[in-house]
């Protein structure tokens, strides 16, 4: 059994690939009743001052423990998701669990809820959003939105419509893994976003090379004259700290912080250790 590709490749199905087709057949099926069976769990990592460490919201990470394979990462069950339609009642138990938990957080405490371009690809979406909110009272304005670049940059009227529209009621959009993407500066100029949250390859790399130290500042800077608040990802050193401070970010997440927990902690482990 070979299937063709592209240029007259062909590959062949080994007994070991075609194992691993089944399995993601499983997962996919699998997915489909996850919701009804209660196998999802939020948990949440902070997003902080990264000179002060005080904590401005949590971000909403799914995690997925299969009854019989344990937990799945959602880099691998998301694309899954996407792929059979199934991210669409995932995606609204997200939303809907990631609102009602933060509404009994204090309240100058945010959470951030990535989104799926396909579920945002729904004309029904910031309706989707006002009846979340109605219904768990949690004021907009807690509320951001965290969607990859390729997912705000592709079918960009379309898009931009709808964020619009889900801005209108007072909710913010971030711009997730910025740096990953292909936006050209066209793009850049009008980006219907209040937040950009730069990937963690530059942050990760800042330290050891200049360009990467250059594309920091400048995001910043850009950050700065669009008022865009700018966020850095997958801080894990002091030295990756220090490197956000200096630049100007408003935002900092990462193991240095905080790992993604099932509760909200009250302050940051680096800051209960400061004072
Ligand atoms: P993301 O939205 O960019 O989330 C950040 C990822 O980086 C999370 O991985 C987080 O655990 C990880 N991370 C945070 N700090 C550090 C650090 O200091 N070092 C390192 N190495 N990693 C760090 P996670 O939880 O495995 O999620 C992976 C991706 O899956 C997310 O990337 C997001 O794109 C997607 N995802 C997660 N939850 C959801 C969801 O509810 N809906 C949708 N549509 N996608 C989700
Ligand atoms: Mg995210
Ligand atoms: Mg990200
Ligand atoms: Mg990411």
């Amino acid at each position: 059994e070979a299937k063709r590709r592209g240029r007259g490749q062909v590959v062949r199905f080994t007994p070991g690939m075609r194992e691993a087709d089944r399995q993601r057949a499983q997962l996919e099926s699998d997915l489909q009743s996850a919701v009804e069976r209660d196998e999802f769990r939020l948990h949440f990592q902070p997003i902080v001052n990264p000179e002060t460490l005080s904590i401005f919201g949590y971000e909403a990470l799914l995690r997925w423990t299969h009854p019989m394979r344990g937990p799945v990462s959602p880099a691998e069950f998301i694309p899954l998701a996407e792929a059979s339609g199934a991210i669409g009642p995932i995606g609204e138990w997200v939303l809907k669990d990631a609102c009602l938990k933060a509404s009994a957080w204090p309240s100058d405490l945010y959470v951030a809820v990535n989104v799926s371009a396909l579920q945002l690809r729904s004309a029904r979406f910031p309706a989707l959003v006002a009846r979340i909110l109605a219904e768990t009272g949690l004021p907009p304005q807690r509320l951001t939105i965290e969607l990859t670049e390729t997912a705000i940059v592709a079918n960009h009227d379309e898009v931009a419509a709808i964020l619009n529209a889900v801005r209108a009621l007072g909710v913010r959009v971030a711009m997730d893994d910025f740096g990953t993407g292909f936006s050209s500066l066209s793009h850049l100029r009008r980006l219907p976003v209040d937040v950009i949250k730069i990937d963690r390859s530059f942050v990760t790399s800042a330290e050891i090379d200049r360009n990467s130290m250059a594309v920091l500042k400048g995001i910043a800077q850009m950050g700065r004259d669009m008022e865009i608040a700018i966020v850095g990802e997958g801080v894990e050193t002091p030295a990756q700290r220090d490197i956000l401070r200096r630049i100007g970010c408003d935002g900092a997440q990462g193991y240095l912080f905080g790992k993604p927990t099932p509760f909200v902690l009250p302050t940051t482990p680096m800051l209960a250790r400061a004072v």
